[in-house]
């Protein structure tokens, strides 16, 4: 689960890693109060979506007066802010104003999860402000790694090692540490999957703020931090992901046109695979899981449709713990029910396969069935491309 730039912000000042002043606002004259409340004579209109490149893209403004800052809200308000890492655009319905910082050096600070070698993996780096991967193509020698093994935490010399490293001034050392091992603290303690400061500045005066900052958070930790899963906001979200979260499937929506209801991960899989190796574009990954009731089943087809793309639908069912009636059930009460009007093509094995099979064909719907993996992908992706030819 991802946060916002504010929130994040909030977090990390809680932990005492310094940020900028700042207020959020829903509308363009709260934005104006804002930098009224914050003071002084330069403030940053932020757009709070759930992306990065924001800069770029036209979401970071630096204004120099209360108008200023009215009227670069007004502008961001209601946008679709389309950036490098959100094509589709994210809805901008929050920004952050922050008093402008006067910044003598951008640097990067990084933290993230790596599960091959189950340790943090701490990236630093005395060039800030760009995409690291950008970085890492262009200056890989400016990048500075540090693993530090979770059972025994970050130690001051490994903080203060990296501090040295990304080339700050002796008398930036202790101020850098204590952000490194206080980011790290937020990184642990909530079970963050990746930490991403950048920039984290220097200012005119030497000291260090967080500028900008990213979190996202293991979904499967939520549950110990309610405070944290409290945070979410859908609308930055995949709606159709968000809609079969909600029901508790594992959905995850892809960019083609044939839906997939499958059970398992790995035959989920290899579906894909076969549609692809058909000539089609999978819409989809769904696992509908084990022993899924009709009802289930209805719900996760409900949850392929409503992909507004998905012009037929393949459905993979190798029954062991499921069984293939009350898979069978499922979809023909939500042919009927959803009112289908797409091809679909259902493929049984397993567990009850031949009850299964015959609920399908007594129904009297136009359901297409097979007997392989191989030939249901086959079926589907001509299904589609005879549905698409106007009669
Ligand atoms: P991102 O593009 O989504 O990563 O948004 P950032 O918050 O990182 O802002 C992008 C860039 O805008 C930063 O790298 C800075 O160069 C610039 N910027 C942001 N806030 C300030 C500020 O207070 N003062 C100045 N001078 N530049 C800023
Ligand atoms: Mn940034």
């Amino acid at each position: 689960m991802d946060i916002h730039e504010y929130q994040a912000k909030e977090i990390l000042a809680r932990y005492g890693v310094p940020v900028p002043k700042g207020g959020l606002a829903y509308s363009p004259e709260q934005a104006s109060y804002r930098s009224t409340e914050i003071g002084g004579s330069g403030w940053v209109v932020k757009a709070q979506v759930h992306s990065g490149g924001r800069g770029e893209a036209g979401g970071v403004k630096l204004c120099h007066s209360d108008g200023e800052v009215l009227a670069a809200a007004d502008e961001l308000f209601g946008k679709r802010l389309v950036t490098r890492q959100a094509p589709a655009g994210k809805l901008v319905y929050r920004v952050y104003v922050e008093e402008a910082t006067d910044i003598s050096r951008e640097l990067y600070l990084g933290f993230v999860l790596d599960r091959a070698s189950e340790t943090i993996l701490i990236i630093a780096s005395g060039e800030g402000g760009m995409d690291i991967e950008e970085l890492a193509v262009r200056a890989p020698e400016a990048i500075v790694r540090t693993v530090v093994e979770p059972a025994v935490g970050i130690t001051e010399f490994q903080a203060r090692e990296i501090a040295f490293g990304i080339g700050l001034e002796p008398g930036q050392i202790s101020d850098a540490s204590r952000v490194i091992r206080r980011a790290y603290q937020v990184f642990t303690d909530l079970d963050a999957t990746m930490l991403e400061i950048n920039p984290l500045v220097a200012t005119g005066e030497g000291s260090l703020l967080a500028l900008d900052a990213k979190l996202s958070f293991d979904d499967n930790a939520l549950f110990r931090h309610p405070e944290v899963a409290e945070l979410r906001d859908r609308s930055q979200e995949d709606s159709r992901e968000a809609h079969a979260e909600d029901r508790g499937l594992a959905y995850v929506g892809l960019d083609g046109d044939i839906g997939c209801m499958i059970n398992g991960a790995g035959l989920a899989m290899a579906t894909m695979d076969m549609i692809k190796l058909a000539g089609g574009e999978p819409a989809n990954f769904l696992d509908i899981g084990g022993g899924a009731s009709p009802d289930r089943v209805l719900k996760a087809f409900r949850a392929v449709l409503n992909d507004t793309n998905v012009a037929a639908m393949l459905v993979n069912i190798f029954a062991g713990i499921n069984r293939c009636d009350w898979v069978a059930e499922g979809v023909v009460a939500a042919y009927t029910s959803l009112s289908v009007t797409i091809p679909v093509v259902v493929r049984l094995a397993g567990t009850n396969v031949e009850e299964g099979q015959r609920i399908i064909a007594e129904s009297g719907l136009p359901i297409l069935t097979a007997d392989s993996l191989a030939e249901a992908a086959r079926l589907v992706v001509e299904a589609k491309q005879n549905a698409a030819v106007p009669a």
